[in-house]
């Protein structure tokens, strides 16, 4: 389609690490990169090495935030490379960079680009179980100017990382979480549906706070009225409640998962109902307590989806589905990765498979 990405090689590749690979320690030999000014638009295409690069102290990305990212993975499984839906990340990166009125690229291109950087780094995908190569795409204005307005120079690179199965040994861990009631993640109409770099920082204060009450992660209720579950962490949150699948509907301060999306698409076509409204946090506490709250779940690229065994809020707790992982979730989880890693057919056209480009 466009021809092969301009690539600079470099003199020594890396060693390639051993062992339990945690997740984002490592980074691969190459990197993809590309340059927007005002005057050229996006230009200047190439796989480069991994390697620090030079910004500008006054780099409109450092001060005031235009910065956002992606998040996928490729899998290898009997040799083969595979993406998951990568088309669905640039379409968000695009309405993510919209909403920070960052330049929008061209998804198309950029797909390419990624397919021929994870071609030539493929001896660093990890292929034991679980594991996988994140990919980490983002964005960040880099002209040096501190005036207040949209910056007229960006950086977009796309970096690789192998990383270790997310739940080590086991295939599902339950994990405990905190309803926040003091902090809120986002609002309607500001950048809670966008990926942007500033959501997170402005979450890692209630996420150290609920790690040290001894909880895992974080679930966000909305904004305003702090009554409705909106999402956990960096992940979204699904509920069973009487045998149906229940999650909040996408309201403008909810990221819109892929993991989510598909999660519905599976479930339904799996013949569970699924619903997709606003979900008060007195309601699940109303329905835990006349034993119809009987799963719940999160769901995003890293876990794919996580079971919740205990929730947390005010002075109650509760522990559902006896801390255990439930039947739905295992169900959907098995058949998630099942598609992913092409043991169950793949009817959607989801996998991506990197071609040798050679
Ligand atoms: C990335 C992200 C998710 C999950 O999205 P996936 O596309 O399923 O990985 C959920 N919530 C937040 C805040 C996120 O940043």
């Amino acid at each position: 389609m466009s021809g092969k990405v301009k690539f600079e090689q470099r003199d020594t590749l890396k060693e390639k690490p051993e062992g339990n690979l945690g997740f984002g320690q490592y980074f691969t030999d190459y990197m993809l990169s590309l340059d927007y000014d005002a005057d050229k638009g996006w230009h200047d295409l190439k796989i480069v090495p991994y390697a620090p690069i030079e910004v500008s102290p006054a780099a409109q990305g450092l001060h005031y935030g235009q910065a956002v990212f992606e998040g996928l993975k490729a899998y290898k499984h009997n040799g083969e490379v595979v993406l998951f839906r990568p088309d669905q990340n640039f379409k968000r990166i695009n309405d993510s960079l919209a909403r920070l009125e960052m330049p929008k690229v061209d998804e198309e291109l950029l797909l390419d680009g990624l397919k021929q950087l994870v071609d030539v780094e493929r001896d660093w995908v990890p292929e034991g179980e679980g594991q996988s190569l994140y990919i980490r795409p983002f964005v960040f204005a880099t002209e040096g100017i501190l005036g207040v307005r949209a910056s007229h120079q960006y950086k977009l690179l796309i970096i690789l990382s192998p990383s270790g199965a997310y739940y080590g040994g086991d295939t599902l861990k339950t994990t405990k979480i905190y309803v926040e009631d003091e902090y809120v993640r986002a609002v309607r109409g500001g950048v809670g549906f966008a990926k942007v770099a500033g959501n997170y920082a402005a979450s890692l204060l209630a996420q150290t706070n609920a790690n040290q009450l001894g909880y895992d992660q974080v679930l966000w209720l909305d904004g305003v009225e702090r009554k409705y579950v909106e999402e956990v962490g960096s992940m979204n949150i699904f509920f069973v409640e009487n045998g149906k699948l229940v999650t909040p509907a996408l309201n403008g301060s909810i990221l819109p998962g892929i993991t989510r999306k598909s999660i519905i698409e599976l479930a339904k076509e799996l013949g569970y109902e699924v619903e997709e409204r606003k979900v008060g946090i007195d309601e699940l506490f109303e329905a835990y307590d006349k034993g119809e709250l009987t799963e719940v779940f999160g769901s995003g690229t890293a876990a794919v989806i996580s079971p919740v065994g205990v929730l947390k809020y005010e002075d109650r707790e509760i522990v559902i589905n006896n801390n255990e992982p439930g039947e739905i979730t295992k169900k959907l989880y098995d058949t998630y990765t099942g598609i992913q890693s092409g043991k169950l057919e793949d009817k959607h056209g989801w996998r991506v498979v990197v071609p040798e480009y050679k």
